[in-house]
């Protein structure tokens, strides 16, 4: 019988594997999805929803042209790798098999590492909103019920974490909701770097320039603990902060499928891959094991994004599609990124870089001259970064 690709996660590096592999093969490849979620639910732009310039619904990606395109889809959660056998176990209790697995499972958050935030959680006191969904929603309400003079307080973890300007982008847009509707009120960011990690300059400058008053930005701050209300954080070295609207950011690592395989030992967090093909370096290449997206410890300069996840998934579903067919590829593959941040509903900034395959190096670096920053906001930005999520939904959905 012919040779069956298994795509574990139907994100952004998912997806679109699953859209290439299809494509690359002009149709012949039998391609499996499993995703437990019933549409793709964008978290690029899901800060907008939080300021009111957006709904989820707007974000919400459901696969019917992929299935369309021929995937086959399975609404599951893969709950054990039998490489041996080549089998994954699903939550329902079935069985898939596979020639080639690419796994794209994204970031598990690491509440456990902050003092009460597991608890806080679950009781729905403070919440992430690092994956969009019903968390993006309920945060939305939280600020909502936020009387105005109120204080919205956002910790960042050290480097890396899932899109290093996400929680920069989410302080200019909660202060851009503040300044509209609760003029009084504070956004305070703690950040455990010591600058913001993307973009530092032209975040500050916005804060200075267009959220005076509204954003305070503190650097070096480490979140350690949450009290039980859920309305005070404490930091590394015993400061303390109250809060109306809390939302914490702990550490990440890679998603909990690759870590109870024994595939993400990296610093005990994330995945090594070979970024030729982008197979996991912790099988044998005969496996045929590939790994894509947040999940991987990067490459230098590389950012957690579904830029990047994208730009891993044609990699792979091209190294996957030529294995099976025999060809041989001498592949020195370019990927790009740009990450758009908004600042308010109608102004966008942008970092680009492209990233070239090193190999003496075996991996990609940034390649010179190929990178670069927005002079300020713009409103052309926000049209680009309209068009972006048009694109990138395009390639991972169709
Ligand atoms: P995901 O997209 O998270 O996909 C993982 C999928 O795997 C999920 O659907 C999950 O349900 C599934 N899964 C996990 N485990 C299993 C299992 N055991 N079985 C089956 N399925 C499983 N990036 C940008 O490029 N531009 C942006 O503007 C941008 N803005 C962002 C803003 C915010 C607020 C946030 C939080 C992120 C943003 N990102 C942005 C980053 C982007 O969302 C991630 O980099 C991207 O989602 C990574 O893709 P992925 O495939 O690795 O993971």
């Amino acid at each position: 019988s012919r040779a069956r690709v298994l795509v574990v996660g139907g994100g952004w590096g998912g997806a679109t594997a699953a859209r290439y592999l299809r494509l690359f093969s002009d149709g012949q490849l039998p391609v499996t999805l499993v995703e437990p979620d019933a549409a793709l639910v964008s978290c690029p732009q899901s800060n907008l929803v939080l300021a009111g310039h957006r709904t989820l619904a707007d974000l919400t990606f459901g696969y019917d042209a992929l299935e369309r395109l021929g995937v086959r889809r399975v609404r599951d959660r893969v709950v054990a790798l039998d490489f041996d056998r080549r089998e994954a176990r699903l939550a329902s209790g079935g069985r898939l098999g596979w020639d080639k697995l690419i796994l794209s499972p994204g970031v598990e958050l690491m509440r456990e590492r902050v003092d009460g935030l597991q608890a806080a959680h679950a009781a729905g006191r403070v919440l992430q909103a690092w994956k969009a969904g019903p968390e993006t929603a309920a945060l939305r309400a939280q600020l909502e019920a936020m009387p105005n003079g109120g204080v919205y307080v956002l910790t960042v973890p050290l480097a890396p974490f899932r899109c290093p300007p996400g929680p920069y982008e989410r302080a200019c847009l909660v202060a851009d909701y503040f300044k509209r509707m609760k003029p009084k009120s504070k956004v305070l960011v703690f950040d455990a770097n010591p600058e913001p990690v993307s973009k530092a300059a032209l975040f500050k400058a916005v804060w200075a320039n267009q959220y005076a008053g509204i954003v305070d930005y503190r650097p070096n701050f480490k979140a350690v603990g949450v009290s039980a209300d859920g309305r005070e954080v404490e930091f590394e070295l015993g400061e303390r902060e109250r809060a109306d609207v809390l939302n914490v950011l702990p550490d990440m690592r890679a998603g909990d499928i690759a870590a109870q395989s024994g595939l993400a030992k990296a610093n005990g967090r994330w995945c090594e891959v070979d970024f030729l093909d982008f197979s996991a370096k912790d099988l044998p290449k005969s496996a045929g094991v590939h790994l894509l997206g947040d999940a991987l410890l990067a490459a230098p300069l590389m950012p957690k994004s579904a830029h990047m996840a994208n730009a891993h998934a044609k990699v792979a579903a091209a190294a996957v599609v030529a294995s099976l067919a025999g060809w041989e590829l001498n592949p020195a593959p370019v990927l790009t990124n740009t990450c758009y941040s908004w600042v308010d509903g109608s102004h966008a900034i942008h970092v680009a870089s492209v990233h070239g395959w090193n190999a003496p190096q075996r991996t990609f670096t940034v390649v010179p001259g190929g990178s670069g920053v927005s002079v300020g906001p713009s409103e052309a930005e926000a049209q680009y970064a309209a068009g972006w999520i048009e694109s990138m939904r395009g390639e991972a959905v169709g």
